[in-house]
């Protein structure tokens, strides 16, 4: 009440003050009284009217941008404007932090690697963060309160919305068709709803990389086993002079080492990728290995081919011996199995000028045509199934070269044209290759 006494004691000072001016202007007339009433009337209507031009200011502080200290007047106006202001304040302060804390909120769930999609009651669009308009093609903005159902068409995420289907994710190609989706709806609040999309085209792909693999290992077992199944009840049923059994037993020795040779790169395969990358440590003389698929690439081609080999002296790789040896035998191999006749054989080796090097095979067999080069490293690939098979592929051959090259931190390079052979690479980092003094030249040095 205090503010209602200050404010009745300020009146009656004004009315005061202005009766005895009245007063004393009254005096020389014949009514000082009446002219007492008058000052005091005009000394209370001036009370007032310096109390509503205070409040006059503090209305128009507060219908503006309340930017800027309130009106700084004594007294109840000036009260009254300090507490607005500073109730103003506190809850500037208060959104402020708020925003702050919704701003790091959302920059979380933008961090995430998962699309987040925020849905109304009506199914209408709320917020969604960059990912999630990536996977769905949403703008974040232009798209913002529109029926989402209006933008993602995909049958399964519209029936799993309408239907309530929430308990499972379901999965559907991605809107621009490069890829599938993975989403899972979670209801939340009052019927609104949280849309989480993952891209699950890897997963896929290696999944059915998976299969494919497993399909055509069964195919590839399958196919001599049955040969051999059949050679067995011949024998088994028939009674077969010496010769015949002779060459039967031939077939099935074939059958059997075509399966002993798949089973072994199936194994070769696993390891590669079941070990870590052989280290930079283990220095492996190039010479002996040279030497070494040499004598087993003449030996494979029984002087059906011109066979010119690179003597790399002094040069050692860094890596494991086995593995090198695997993929250079294995271009060796197809080199020799792929080249008709009479043809000529190079494996050569040559330092690059940014101090890596290159192990090259060429052959001046059949060549592959281009629309092949892309997928020879894929396992089981071929170009020619039965001339594979006839010669003892297993169509694994490159995808071991590639992995082992990759494993060195190196790539494998193929260039080959039909009718003018082929030219394969591999190309290793200058940190895997050194060169050393001929008389320092152990077999293997660690
Ligand atoms: P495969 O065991 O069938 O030889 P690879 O993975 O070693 O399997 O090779 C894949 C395919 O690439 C082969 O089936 C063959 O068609 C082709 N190929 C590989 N090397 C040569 C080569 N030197 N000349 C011609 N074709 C080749």
């Amino acid at each position: 009440m205090s503010w209602l006494l200050t404010r009745l004691l300020a009146g009656v000072l004004a009315m005061a003050a202005g009766g005895i001016l009245g007063y004393l202007l009254g005096r020389p007339t014949s009514s000082p009284v009446f002219s007492a009433l008058l000052g005091g009337a005009a000394g209370v209507a001036l009370a007032a009217l310096i109390d509503a031009l205070r409040g006059a200011r503090l209305m128009a502080w507060l219908r503006g941008t309340q930017e800027g200290q309130a009106p700084r007047d004594t007294g109840f106006w000036g009260e009254l404007g300090y507490r607005v202001e500073r109730s103003i304040r506190q809850r500037e302060q208060g959104l402020a932090q708020e925003r702050l804390r919704l701003e790091q909120f959302l920059s979380a769930i933008e961090a995430s690697p998962n699309g987040v999609l925020l849905l109304d009651a009506a199914g209408q669009i709320v917020w969604c963060n960059s990912v999630a308009a990536d996977h769905f093609g949403l703008d974040p903005q232009r798209d913002r309160r529109q029926p989402v159902t209006n933008l993602v068409r995909a049958p399964a995420f519209v029936a799993c919305l309408q239907q309530g289907r929430f308990d499972e994710a379901v999965s559907f190609p991605k809107p621009r068709h490069d890829g599938t989706l993975s989403v899972l709806v979670r209801p939340y609040g009052e019927g609104m709803k949280l849309v989480l999309s993952q891209d699950v085209t890897d997963r896929e792909r290696n999944e059915a990389m998976r299969r494919d693999f497993v399909a055509n290992v069964s195919h590839e077992i399958r196919t001599p086993l049955t040969v051999l199944a059949g050679f067995l009840e011949t024998m088994a049923n028939l009674p077969l002079t010496e010769a015949e059994r002779k060459r039967v037993l031939g077939l099935m020795q074939q059958q059997t080492q075509r399966m002993q040779t798949l089973v072994s790169d199936l194994l070769t395969l696993a390891q590669l990728e079941g070990s870590p990358r052989p280290t930079v440590d283990r220095w492996v003389a190039l010479e002996p290995l040279f030497l070494q698929v040499e004598a087993d690439a003449r030996a494979l081609s029984g002087g059906r081919h011109a066979l010119q080999v690179d003597h790399p002296t002094g040069v050692q790789i860094a890596g494991a011996q086995a593995e090198l040896f695997s993929a250079v035998m294995n271009l060796l191999n197809n080199a020799v199995r792929y080249t008709p006749e009479g043809g000529s054989i190079e494996l050569r080796w040559r330092l690059l000028p940014d101090g890596g090097g290159e192990i090259l095979v060429r052959d001046t067999g059949p060549g592959i045509a281009r629309e092949h080069l892309p997928r020879l490293t894929e396992r089981f690939y071929r170009v020619d199934g039965s001339r594979s098979r006839e010669t003892g592929g297993t169509g694994l051959g490159l995808s071991i070269v590639k992995h082992v090259v990759q494993r060195h931190g190196g790539e494998l390079d193929i260039q080959s044209e039909p009718g003018k052979g082929s030219r394969f690479r591999l190309l290793l980092p200058a940190a895997r290759v050194r060169l050393v003094q001929v008389a320092d030249t152990p077999a293997e040095a660690a």
